[in-house]
């Protein structure tokens, strides 16, 4: 176990997660161009300038993924380096959307990840959860494809049902509807809000989405009614700090607001959102953490509030942080909490539209199967539905797909 102890991550993208060497294995492996063709030229690609180049990025580069084993792989690979570093239950976010936008069945996507999620606690004994997003973009029909997917998977382990993409200038109400349907289908809601809209787009993903967590939610602090309401109905922020950095929701990380929403009452949990492309990792959000005064052993219960698991995993959770010597945890993280503040260099740009965000479910006992092994084919009825359906090109445009070939005149 790692010396920061156990962690409980509820939002990382699994396509933000990909190291720049596993991404030229695919892009090979599947005669898939990249921007670039070396590790140091993805790692370049990777750093953050601004929001907008950022989902260039993201577009591009995730467009690699087209198998099923790719799929598998990339949660096994992520799953493994998380375990390292003290995960032990994880919930996965994707975008389906974007990969069957580009000829990516939709079985082959949910196929992949869900075996991996399950290899993952076979190798790792880490549990993973999935929570597909839907883009904000999305118009609300083709949203829908992502809720009547993730509903045949849900005794596979996809639990909820995240809303990401650009948070202003699209709330969340059009989405009521879907979101109502994945309630209907056992999925919890757990979209990205308060990143960088304020209090108006939080209080849309509760009241009209029924969110169960929210995604960041750093901003609701700009609101005490909204404070008061999240702490009241007992809401788990999922809180990213490098993220935050990196899309200059913060400007600087000594100053970031985790302290200032523990002290309102608010539980927050913390995680990477994409590590790969932020450069960083639990380790390291756990020590900024520390550094700043926030109680770990805090975080980890905020993490079991949230978790959309069954009530066992639930237990074995609670297990884990009963036999950790928290002192000791919180003393190694604040050990290297100077290094892990110091390495993330202040982003000069700002973000002019929100990051990209997923929802999870609610209450689920996802996982492997009934029978625990990985060989359930649940999930795998209705595999006829396949493409997207009319109205999406305009989406694509706004979210830069279109824009994003231009790129490829960046390296080689
Ligand atoms: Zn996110």
């Amino acid at each position: 176990m790692s010396e920061t102890g156990p962690k409980i991550e509820l939002h990382v993208h699994l396509e933000g997660t990909v190291r720049p060497e596993m991404l030229l294995a695919m892009g090979r492996r599947n005669n898939e161009a990249l921007p670039a063709r070396t590790v140091e030229g993805i790692a370049e690609l990777y750093r953050f300038r601004d929001f907008d180049h950022f989902i260039k990025v993201w577009v591009l580069t995730t467009h690699v993924m087209r198998t099923a084993d790719d799929f598998r792989e990339v949660v096994v690979d992520y799953a493994r380096r998380a375990a390292e570093q003290g995960a032990v239950y994880l919930e996965g976010i994707f975008s389906p959307w974007y990969r069957v936008h580009r000829g990516v069945p939709w079985e082959e996507i949910f196929t992949g990840y869900a075996d991996g999620a399950c290899e993952a606690r076979e190798r790792f004994g880490v549990e993973v959860r999935l929570t597909p997003d839907i883009d904000r973009v999305l118009p609300p029909e083709a949203a829908m494809d992502v809720v009547r997917w993730s509903s045949r998977f849900v005794d596979r382990g996809v639990v909820g049902i995240g809303l990401g993409g650009p948070e202003v200038g699209y709330p969340p109400e059009p989405y009521a509807p879907v979101f109502a349907a994945a309630a209907d289908a056992g999925l919890a809601a757990v979209p990205h809000a308060g990143e960088t809209a304020g209090a108006e787009s939080v209080r849309g993903a509760l009241h009209a989405l029924g969110a169960r967590r929210i995604r960041h939610g750093v901003r609701a602090l700009e609101d005490p009614d909204l404070v008061a309401e999240l702490v009241e109905r007992n809401i788990v922020l999922d809180v990213c700090p490098v993220s935050n950095l990196r899309t200059g929701v913060v400007r600087d990380l000594a100053d970031h607001p985790l302290p200032a929403l523990v002290a309102a009452g608010l539980r927050c949990s913390l995680a990477t959102d994409d590590p790969a492309m932020f450069g960083t990792d639990l380790e390291r959000e756990y020590a900024i953490a520390a550094g700043l005064g926030v109680s770990l052993r805090e975080v980890f219960a905020a993490g079991l509030a949230g978790a959309l698991c069954d009530e066992g995993t639930r237990v074995r959770l609670a297990a884990a942080a009963a036999r950790t010597d928290w002192d000791r945890v919180q003393a190694a993280a604040a050990a290297a909490s100077a290094a892990a503040i110091a390495g993330s260099p202040v982003v000069s740009g700002s973000v002019r539209d929100g990051g990209r965000g997923s929802d999870g479910g609610r209450g689920s006992d996802g996982g492997c199967g009934s029978d625990g092994g990985c060989g359930s084919d649940g999930g795998r009825d209705g595999g006829a539905d396949r493409g997207s359906g009319s109205g999406i090109a305009v989406a694509v445009d706004r979210t830069g797909v279109e824009q994003a070939p231009s790129m490829a005149s960046t390296e080689g």
